[in-house]
């Protein structure tokens, strides 16, 4: 995945209908954690009314207490992915904890006769987990999205991205996500967008950005305008080629993150400020 003086083979791919690349902007605004139906419902009619094809879906969450709300793991998985094909949705954006998640997406997605695509997201906890990394890069069916590891050097995390590549699968993203600070205020992670050109520089793979768990909170700046929007249009300026976006209809209900949420009637503004700030800049 790095980029040699004399390598010019070609960055990104083409996924389900869907290209990432270092030029284009795709954009997973979505729930952190599937909850229920109806949410999952709302979510996914209102990105089909805005046009938008990708999304987020966190059905296996990987929780720093294990007392709190784990994911409903692969018993949403079938409902979750007709939804998304009813709304048109063409790649699900989703994490997965256990090379074991790997087969029971495949044998759901099978199932239900492919309605949607998955792209296989590896969470900050797990950004050196070797042997998942590995898995994931033996199989070729799904693209991968590796977050970038909290409390390592982004050399290391980019080294991670290497495992994906070198067991098979180079049809891998890179996603900014926040460095922890000490004492996580005022936001819940350091924001790291200054490091997307870094990263195309260093490497060939798209870079993605995740505003919501970087700042982690639903503030408004003076000027009246989301945190979460200032941090997002950072990263675009800055040359992004993925937002993964935190979105719910009901905040106060989620189960994972309802703090750092949007609500849906700020999807509409949210996703004409981005596209704006990715054509025009
Ligand atoms: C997530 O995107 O749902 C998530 C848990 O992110 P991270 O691994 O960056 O904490």
């Amino acid at each position: 995945l790095g980029r040699h003086k004399d390598d010019n083979r070609q960055n990104g791919f083409t996924y389900n209908g869907v290209e990432f690349n270092q030029s284009n902007l795709n954009i997973f605004a979505g729930l952190c954690a599937v909850d229920v139906p109806e949410h999952v419902e709302q979510m996914m009619q209102a990105l089909e009314q805005h046009g938008e094809v990708c999304t987020r879906m966190g059905a296996y969450k990987p929780r720093t207490n294990p007392y709190s709300f784990q994911g409903h793991g692969k018993g949403c998985l079938p409902w979750v992915f007709e939804k998304a094909g009813k709304h048109g949705i063409k790649v699900v954006a989703m994490e997965i904890t256990h090379e074991s998640h790997i087969e029971e997406i495949d044998t759901c997605l099978e199932k239900l006769g492919r309605p949607t695509g998955v792209m296989l997201q590896i969470g900050t906890r797990n950004t050196q987990n070797f042997e998942l990394l590995k898995a994931i890069g033996r199989q070729s069916t799904y693209p991968a999205l590796l977050k970038r590891g909290f409390g390592i050097t982004l050399n290391e995390s980019l080294n991670a991205a290497e495992y994906l590549a070198s067991e098979g699968n180079a049809n891998v993203i890179f996603c900014l996500r926040g460095m922890k600070t000490e004492a996580g205020q005022p936001h819940r992670n350091m924001v790291d967008f200054a490091h997307v050109p870094t990263v195309k520089r260093l490497t060939r793979m798209p870079v993605c950005i995740d505003p919501s768990h970087s700042v982690g909170s639903r503030d408004r700046a003076p000027d009246g305008i989301l945190e979460v929007m200032h941090a997002t249009a950072q990263g675009v300026v800055a040359g992004a080629n993925m937002v993964l976006v935190d979105f719910h209809p009901k905040p106060e209900k989620a189960l994972v993150d309802g703090p750092q949420a949007l609500l849906m009637n700020e999807l509409p503004a949210y996703l004409e400020d981005i596209r704006l700030c990715h054509d025009t800049w």
